[in-house]
């Protein structure tokens, strides 16, 4: 499932991909953005901003206007924003010109942007949007602290979750408007590691700049590689101490783990370790 680290991947293989390229055509497959056509803009980067991905454009040049003499159309400074989020499922791939597209069935493309030298196909996206690019921060400025972003301020993030004393932690800790990147793994783990019972609210939990400071340290961890792990271990059994464990033994005590669902938030913990 996507969390930060994810997200920042996928920004940086998409940056890698397309950023300084003109894009030579480009298909969206979503209602909302069926008539639009980005050919000819450029490409300047791509970025992430919590689990929100921004994709940032400049409009191409305008030829120089005989009548006015020297001196480019306004319009040729012209910003866009393609904004998405991969929520569940969502997944970008960048490939070769010519390459098989293999990620994923063809039937849940959404978008399809290609330059001179890459390819980039997006799956499953959520929230497709193109918006001017001043005006991004509507769309993710209500979120806190991004743990990945160079910005990243553990201050304001203990500030804004204890600003919620009576929440359970597992709940605030996944609330992006209190610290941006933390999906259901990341929490189940920092619970975990932390010792802390996932529902217990803020304002009994030991320690917050702790917790802050564990989930950032175990993000940027992982930034940089697909495999997620909390344990240093890369091994496809070993990555996690409770997430994705349900009635597997603790690593610790060996009691056995337990999971819960409420709609799309799973939680997984060890009764004995976190009480
Ligand atoms: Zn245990």
């Amino acid at each position: 499932m996507p969390e930060g680290d994810t997200v920042w991947n996928t920004a940086r293989a998409l940056h890698r991909a397309l950023a300084g390229g003109r894009l030579t055509a480009t298909d969206f497959r979503v209602p909302q953005l069926a008539a639009a056509d980005l050919t000819g803009w450029t490409v300047l980067e791509s970025a992430s901003r919590g689990k929100h991905l921004l994709l940032r454009l400049r409009a191409p040049d305008v030829a120089i206007r005989p009548a006015s003499g020297a001196g480019r159309d306004p319009e040729g400074e012209r910003r866009l924003t393609l904004h998405s989020h991969l929520r569940m499922d969502g997944a970008w791939r960048a490939y070769s010109p010519g390459e098989r597209w293999a990620a994923r069935p063809a039937h849940l493309i959404r978008a399809v942007l290609r330059t001179a030298d890459a390819v980039a196909v997006g799956y499953h996206l959520h929230d497709l949007a193109l918006i001017p690019s001043e005006e991004e921060k509507g769309l993710v400025g209500h979120l806190g602290p991004d743990l990945l972003g160079a910005d990243w301020d553990p201050a304001e993030a203990v500030r804004r979750l204890a600003a919620h004393p009576d929440t359970a932690i597992a709940e605030a800790l996944l609330d992006q408007r209190n610290l941006a990147g933390i999906g259901n793994l990341y929490k189940c783990e920092v619970l975990f590691l932390r010792g802390v019972d996932p529902w217990t609210p803020v304002r009994d939990v030991p320690d917050l700049p702790a917790m802050v400071a564990l989930a950032h340290k175990l993000l940027v961890a992982n930034r940089g590689r697909w495999t997620q792990s909390t344990t240093g271990s890369l091994r496809r059994t070993e990555t996690t101490y409770v997430y994705g464990r349900r009635a597997q033994p603790c690593r610790r005590c060996g009691t056995a783990i337990r999971k819960l669902e409420q709609d799309v938030r799973v939680t997984y913990w060890c009764p004995a370790c976190q009480s």
